[in-house]
């Protein structure tokens, strides 16, 4: 029988992080993951981005979160020797006047992470209302992150590939057991949408929502930059490759690519560019977004072996290393969780 401190269940860019900072506190971990090209974290395009919405509002404990992300993001691209981060500052083409105002308006905040950008993209793009830019804005290599981080979890012996069964969980006065092979301090739920399947979560008040995005091939747009057009953005993606997306559905009856998405988009794609373009690929996938839009971290109020570490919404980027860090502060200095995040708010909730 293995014995750990942690049994981790998923490695999206949360099982990833949090598995980094507990082995970093001197625990031992072992991550369960089902390889799932069309997780969250697979389909996402990686972007952090401060500023948010309609309102143009700096968006959740930025001033700390991005400093934060920076840094874990390089430390983690060293352990795994890939450059995972750089600064990608987003170019915005508000699509109204009403929107540039408020953009204009956030310029004269202190700390507003918008400034006046060179309105020099007429060759690239249709644009009427003008161009702002976001900065700081950061872009990760989700795809060499997960897998180089993957590679390191399969060289320390610290990581199980295949299906997590619930059903063979058992819980003992001291331990967890998982398949009689395994004994863990621990059990942490970090398999996003799928944790809303566990009799331990189901009853956390989540909103799932699904987001598309196509893959388009646009050789001559300079890849610098990140560029946003309403909900619309342009992300460097493979080589000569944009990530074009996305929506946000929440009654949507499958997670597969759909033809209404991929007419609309297609047709926004032709409105806005200026360049040649082909479309290479279509994806999809769930995001485990939640009713008030704040992640789910802790542990349950009824089994005090058994966590969560889910509920990113449309910020896993920028808000998984930063509460990884923070539950692993928990188990190592006993540091309370941030209210907002942590998953004894919804005490009553789980102990239905
Ligand atoms: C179209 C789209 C665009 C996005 N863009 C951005 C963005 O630019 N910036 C940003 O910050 N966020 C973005 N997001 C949101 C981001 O993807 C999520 O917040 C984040 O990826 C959630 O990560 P996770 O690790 O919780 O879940 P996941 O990525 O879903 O990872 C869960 C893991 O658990 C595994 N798993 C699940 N069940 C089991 C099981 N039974 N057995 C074994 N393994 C299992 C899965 O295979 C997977 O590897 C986007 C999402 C979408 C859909």
């Amino acid at each position: 029988m293995r014995k750990v401190d942690f049994l981790l269940v998923g490695q999206g860019i949360a099982g990833t992080f949090l598995s980094y900072f507990l082995q970093e506190a001197g625990y031992e971990v072992i991550v369960i993951d089902q390889f799932n090209p069309h997780s969250s974290t697979q389909v996402a395009s990686g972007v952090i981005n401060p500023v948010t919405g309609r309102q143009v509002v700096t968006t959740w404990l930025a001033d700390e979160v991005l400093p934060f992300a920076w840094d874990a993001y390089q430390r983690m691209g060293a352990a795994i020797g890939q450059q995972i981060i750089e600064q990608s500052n987003i170019l915005a083409f508000p699509p109204s006047e009403q929107m540039m105002q408020g953009y204009q308006n956030k310029l004269q905040e202190a700390n507003a992470y918008v400034r006046s950008a060179e309105d020099s993209y007429q060759n690239y793009f249709h644009y009427r209302h003008g161009v702002v830019e976001i900065a700081p804005a950061y872009l990760i290599d989700l795809h060499a992150l997960l897998k180089g981080w993957r590679n390191y979890l399969r060289k320390t012996n610290s990581l199980i590939e295949e299906s997590f069964d619930e059903a063979a969980v058992q819980i003992t006065d001291n331990d967890i057991i998982y398949v009689d092979t395994i004994t863990a301090k621990h059990i942490i739920y970090c398999n996003g949408v799928h944790a809303y399947q566990s009799k331990y979560w189901q009853n956390l008040p989540h909103s799932l929502n699904k987001g598309e995005a196509l893959i388009a091939a646009i050789p001559d747009l300079p890849a610098h930059r990140i560029y946003k057009f309403g909900i619309t953005t342009l992300v460097p993606w493979d080589e000569g490759q944009w990530w074009v997306g996305s929506s946000y559905d929440n009654r949507f009856t499958d997670a597969q690519p759909s033809t209404l998405f991929r007419e609309r988009k297609e047709a926004e794609l032709q409105q806005i560019l200026k360049l040649p373009y082909q479309i290479v690929d279509h994806i999809a996938s769930i995001r485990p977004a939640t009713v008030e839009r704040r992640p789910f971290v802790g542990m349950h109020p009824q089994e005090a072996r058994v966590g969560i570490f889910g509920g990113m919404g449309t910020k896993g980027c920028s808000l998984s290393p930063f509460f990884a860090k923070a539950f692993a502060d928990y188990f190592q200095y006993q540091t309370p969780m941030h209210p907002a995040a942590d998953v004894q708010r919804f005490q009553k909730i789980l102990s239905r």
